[in-house]
């Protein structure tokens, strides 16, 4: 095991400050180095949270404004230079998304701006890397340290979004849709771009907010689930790979975690080491998924992939009574198959959906919903969906 795999992780039943104050400290102290190591003297800070859109503290759409206070103070103390929260949000801006969810008023108390990331600059991949530059926010790139503020909660699409995933917030505005258009249906290749600009930006440190998370119709919609506990690591997969197995999801149902293994990260929880709480009292067996099946179905149905294409895949699907026709998802749609007539709700061409869940991701209304076909259903109950 090489000494930046470990996770830390604290029992944190609720967002009481204190508590989750000593417990980012707790683990951060427990880190070769402490604060100091991750935030040098004088150093230019970017604060990753995830902002997706705007929504209240308690929605569990964006980090905690109490774990963000906990972070920032944590900065401060190091002696951080110069620190911004910044990010993309797939709807609204991060000053809007900050201000709903209580982070701008704490940003404000400290005097640290939240940007709204506009302009791209090319970094350089390193070398072996599939993709050899990415085009990312100038915050992102000039930043000394960037500390990545995941929030645990469901994806449509990559099943989780956690530590690796909350990095593509860095790829500023509509780019996002070009990158899901140039994967198209191949999730694993979407997942292998994640990966490798996640770690061409290299985070110095990850905390994920998993206090409170979200099941169901993640990333924006679901529920909010209590999940206690606060992680953090400098290795961003172990993370993931950690906080997949206690929601109870092995690598293999998770695509960035397929893809780590892949490339050669050490994707086994049991293979990591895990400092601070036992794991045993954060296990749940019953977190609801945004969706059941992949779009690429179950391995022993790939070779028919016309069969899983139609019957055993799951698709977004428009709830009539909740769409307001606002227009979002379809500027938000890579593949430009939505379609608003002058009546009813959005309606989506199947055929050129490519199955990337942006528009269940940035409904508003949380009007679209992941849909299992039929023969997801039916494999449920075979007791064959893998
Ligand atoms: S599905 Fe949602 S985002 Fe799309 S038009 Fe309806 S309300 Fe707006
Ligand atoms: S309809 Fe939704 S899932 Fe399909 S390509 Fe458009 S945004 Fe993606």
């Amino acid at each position: 095991m090489q000494p930046d795999e470990a996770v830390y992780i604290k029992n944190v039943p609720d967002y009481d400050y204190p508590r989750v104050k000593q417990a980012l400290d707790g683990m951060i102290g427990a880190m070769p180095g402490g604060w100091q190591a991750i935030v040098p003297g004088g150093a230019r800070v970017l604060i990753k949270p995830n902002f997706l859109k705007p929504a209240p503290a308690q929605a569990a759409v964006s980090p905690h404004p109490a774990v963000m206070r906990a972070v920032i103070e944590g900065c401060i103390a190091a002696g951080a230079g110069h620190i911004v929260i910044g990010d993309s949000p797939g709807y609204g801006s991060a000053g809007r998304v900050a201000e709903a969810c209580g982070v701008l008023q704490v940003a404000r108390e400290f005097g640290i701006e939240v940007v709204n990331f506009s302009q791209s600059v090319t970094i350089e991949a390193p070398p072996g890397f599939i993709h050899r530059r990415f085009e990312v926010a100038r915050e992102a790139a000039e930043a000394d340290v960037i500390i990545n503020v995941p929030k645990f909660k469901t994806h449509a699409m990559m099943v989780l979004t956690l530590a690796v995933k909350n990095l593509y917030g860095v790829i500023v505005g509509r780019q996002k849709a070009r990158w899901h258009f140039q994967s198209g249906r191949d999730y694993r290749h979407f997942a292998r771009f994640l990966l490798e600009l996640a770690w061409t930006l290299k985070p110095v440190v990850s905390i994920l907010d998993a206090v409170v998370g979200m099941e169901g119709n993640g990333p924006s919609s679901g529920t909010p689930r209590r999940l206690g506990y606060l992680a953090a690591s400098k290795n961003m997969v172990s993370l993931d790979a950690v906080a997949a197995h206690l929601a109870g999801f092995s690598p293999q149902q998770v695509y960035t975690l397929i893809e780590a293994g892949r490339m050669g990260f050490t994707v086994a929880a049991h293979e990591l080491a895990c400092i601070g709480d036992p794991l045993d009292g954060l296990r749940i067996r019953d977190l609801k998924p945004a969706g059941q099946m992949s779009v690429e179905g179950p391995a022993f149905l790939r070779p028919v992939s016309w069969l899983v294409n139609r019957f055993v895949t799951t698709r977004p699907r428009v709830d009539a009574a909740l769409c307001r026709r606002c227009g979002i998802c379809l500027e938000a749609c890579p593949a430009q198959c939505m379609i608003l007539a002058d009546k009813g709700p959005v309606a989506i061409n199947t055929k050129a959906c490519i199955r990337c869940f942006c528009c269940q991701e940035l409904c508003p209304e949380g009007a679209v919903h992941a849909h299992d076909a039929f023969g997801v259903h039916l494999l449920r109950r075979l007791g064959l969906e893998g």
